[in-house]
């Protein structure tokens, strides 16, 4: 068996709050934030519970999926201007079929801490083909260096792990990298701990991680992070009920749970800026 904690500080545990997504709908759960003021406010009330990171979508005047920059923009300074010290990672997919430009231009121009980078292409759900070719990847993580965004690189399955280790060799990214493990996605792994376990065997020793389940399989796979060392992402992004059954309230109940739970097995929630040290960011 390898050694699973990698760089991740074994006494605190980084919480990353996915408010919006592009997937949810408000019919699905009320309670998701998709208009700029909402999200904002949402970011804020996450920070407020314990989440040192936020990951942020937008959605149009319709609340569909959107790369909208504006919308971006707006929620951005919005989070800015209210001195909420949260780290922001903005999302470089925000649904499908969205061009290169419109994927790119919101961590260029917005220069959060953190932009995701899906690390290859999939079947979505079953519907759709979520496209990361090549040259895509090339250019977004080239573009993160210029930008000075640090990419946290979502995997779904263990070829994009293979993938992004090539680009680490290649540059077109850097370490110590940081990974988000996304499981249960229709078309990737399932969510559930022997995946985790397998990828998390599987990550390159100088790097970060963080992980999350998606739907039915979201405790699992956050108590499973828990327990190797890792840190957890939660939110509506990602599930829109706190227990079989049950909705959310919002996404910062989410926030609050993972803390507690965290609290009781003596890793605490870090704060933005212990965050900040532990991931590499520049303050
Ligand atoms: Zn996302």
């Amino acid at each position: 068996m390898y050694p699973t904690k990698r760089l991740n500080s074994t006494d605190k545990v980084i919480i990353t709050a996915a408010l919006t997504g592009a997937v949810t709908t408000k019919h699905d759960n009320p309670a998701l934030p998709t208009q700029p003021k909402e999200i904002a406010d949402a970011a804020i009330r996450c920070w407020e519970a314990g989440a040192a990171v936020v990951h942020i979508h937008v959605r149009d005047d319709d609340d569909s999926a959107s790369m909208r920059f504006d919308k971006f923009e707006e929620t951005v300074n919005l989070i800015r201007q209210s001195k909420c010290p949260v780290i922001l990672n903005l999302t470089s997919s925000g649904g499908q079929g969205f061009s290169w430009e419109e994927r790119i231009r919101p961590f260029k121009e917005l220069k959060p801490e953190l932009a995701s980078f899906d690390a290859g292409t999939m079947n979505w759900l079953n519907s759709v083909v979520f496209m990361n070719e090549p040259k895509f990847l090339e250019l977004c993580g080239t573009e993160m260096i210029a930008a000075g965004v640090k990419p946290e690189i979502e995997i779904f399955d263990i070829g994009m792990l293979n993938t992004a280790k090539y680009y680490i060799k290649k540059g077109i990214l850097q370490e110590p990298a940081h990974f988000q493990l996304c499981l249960g996605a229709p078309g990737g792994m399932e969510a559930t701990a022997e995946n985790l376990l397998f990828l998390v065997n599987h990550l390159p020793e100088n790097c970060t991680w963080g992980a999350f389940g998606i739907g039915r399989g979201s405790n699992e796979i956050a108590l499973a992070a828990l327990a190797l060392g890792g840190n957890v992402r939660v939110g509506l992004e990602d599930n829109v009920y706190y227990n079989a059954g049950q909705k959310a309230e919002s996404n910062e109940q989410f926030v609050a749970r993972i803390k507690r739970v965290a609290a009781e097995f003596g890793r605490r929630a870090a704060t933005s800026d212990e965050a900040r040290e532990i991931l590499g960011l520049k303050k």
